[in-house]
């Protein structure tokens, strides 16, 4: 069965590169009937931040991408926490020792940093000139024996074959292994196994078939299929997917703000519109030669949606390929974020049962971050919001907009803003009151609150004044622009219109 998995160290927020990552691997698996894992990576105890791992786990429930197996679901390869499978690294370790593809290493930092200057002296590419290599067994089991310090290295000294270095987006790569350092390091002095054993014990132990992670690892792979090759085990294939860039090419980071997902949670985006933004960002349609085992052959590039096309979960599922990934770096386009999250929006309010989930969306942000203040109960009901939402969706771009672009939908109208009173200035306030006056009588006699009757009451009304229809929109809003009076009138429903007609016309 295809198994893949997303593996974060809850080193702080979940980012959106790292929320990007989460998705490919909820694509690829659903796509493939497969499963994925989340894996928290913490065996860095230094890098650590509380709170992260919840932070992670609430992101991924706000946008739905399900993990199959980990904290909080638990699975078949429990625990999901490295920092609670250290028994596991060590007897590998304890395996690749006794098969002579690891050793130990009692050198300290110090001797460590003289040897890397003078094997640097001579020209050499090497990092460690292997000198514990050498030692006798006897010599080890004494110096293991008296409790002396030391790490463990992966032997590479041609004591395994090394296989060619595949990658599903980038190809094969040539002389790959040229920039790892000698012999890396895999348990470190205190008993922790590096990101590298950890990673490598991991995916080969849960039985993950495809590893796709941010392309900054991918100058781990040959390490990673080192490893693998001094197991004696098979590698799952691999896709290393290019990293996110802001629009000017610079690379995306904790530190340049706005990438946190929670910020985009707080601000009301719809998590389909991320998604969508997401997924296509880096979706791109190319030809690209690339170089496997020294023949340049041709990647079979799919066509891949538009950047901006609109997609929900399951067309992004049934969409999905890897072979459509570019090589470049994608950049993020808060501009497509914004029509993604439109179109979203109204596709989501287009159904009853939508409709009703944005309503009650609108209704929590107005209940908890209480963005007018108190709100009358009147004001809140799901029925009403509804009206609002329906009469707003198609200038709203965010779901925030269905209050702040007409908040006396809400609240009652403030005519004391400066722009109220030069509404007034320019009706002139005399004929204002009158007219407002009669019109909220004329509204009084209508038999049934419709467009249509609404609609010939309006009619009737302008025949008498030039300035019944700013007059009526200062009394019902205070706003200079806003809907059609008539869908005014229709939200905000027979009494509570006429209570701000006879307010404005005092
Ligand atoms: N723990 C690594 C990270 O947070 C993930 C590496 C991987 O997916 O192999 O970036």
């Amino acid at each position: 069965m295809t198994l893949l998995r997303f593996a974060p160290s809850p080193t702080g927020a979940l980012h959106l590169g790292g929320l990007r990552m989460a998705l490919f691997n909820h694509l690829f698996a659903r796509k493939a009937k497969g499963k994925w894992i989340l894996r928290i990576e913490d065996t860095d105890a230094s890098r650590m931040v509380p709170g992260s791992v919840e932070g992670i786990q609430k992101a991924l429930e706000w946008a739905g991408l399900n993990y199959d197996y980990g904290p909080g679901v638990g699975g078949p390869h429990a625990p999901y926490f490295q920092s609670e499978r250290l028994d596991l690294y060590r007897s590998y370790t304890t395996k690749l020792l006794t098969t002579g593809h690891a050793y130990r290493c009692f050198c300290s930092v110090d001797t460590l940093t003289q040897v890397r200057e003078k094997l640097a002296r001579t020209g050499s590419n090497s990092t460690y000139d292997r000198r514990c290599l050498h030692l006798t067994e006897e010599e080890v089991a004494r110096r293991v024996r008296a409790g002396e310090k030391h790490i463990i290295r992966l032997n590479t000294s041609g004591v395994f074959a090394r296989r060619p270095v595949i990658d599903l987006v980038f190809g094969g790569l040539k002389d790959a292994h040229g920039s790892l350092s000698t012999d890396p390091v895999l348990l470190k002095t205190d008993g922790y196994p590096t990101y590298h054993l950890a990673n490598v014990v991991d995916d080969h132990t849960m039985g993950i078939t495809h590893v796709l992670r941010g392309e900054e690892w991918i100058t781990s792979l040959p390490l990673h299929l080192d490893i693998y090759s001094a197991l004696g085990v098979e590698p799952p294939q691999y896709a290393h997917i290019p990293i996110l860039v802001n629009p000017d090419g610079t690379k995306m980071s904790k530190r340049n703000g706005d990438v946190k997902v929670a910020d985009y949670i707080a601000r009301g985006w719809e998590k389909d519109a991320v998604l969508n933004w997401l997924a296509l960002s880096g979706w791109g349609a190319q030809h690209e030669q690339q170089v496997v085992d020294d023949s340049v052959t041709e990647r079979t590039v799919k066509t891949a949606p538009d950047s901006t096309k609109v997609m929900n979960i399951d067309q992004l599922i049934s969409e999905f390929d890897i072979a459509a990934l570019t090589h470049r770096s994608s950049s993020l386009d808060q501009g497509k974020l914004a029509y993604l999250n439109r179109q979203h929006l109204l596709q989501g309010a287009s159904t009853p049962s939508g409709l009703a989930d944005v309503a009650s969306r609108v209704r929590s942000w107005l209940d908890e971050s209480k963005p007018l203040g108190e709100i009358s109960l009147e004001y809140t009901f799901p029925e009403y919001i509804e009206k609002v939402i329906r009469v707003l969706d198609t200038r709203a771009t965010n779901i925030r907009d269905i209050v702040t672009l007409a908040p006396y939908l809400f609240v009652e109208p403030d005519y004391s803003t400066d722009d109220a009173r030069e509404m007034v200035r320019k009706i002139q306030q005399e004929e204002r009151s009158s007219v407002v006056k009669e019109f909220g009588e004329d509204l009084e006699n209508i038999q049934s609150w419709d467009s249509s009757s609404l609609n010939e009451c309006i009619s009737c009304a302008k025949k008498r004044s030039k300035v019944l229809l700013p007059a009526v929109r200062h009394a019902l809003t205070a706003v200079k622009d806003g809907p059609p009076i008539v869908d005014l009138l229709l939200v905000l429903g027979r009494k509570r219109s006429a209570t701000r007609m006879l307010a404005a016309a005092m």
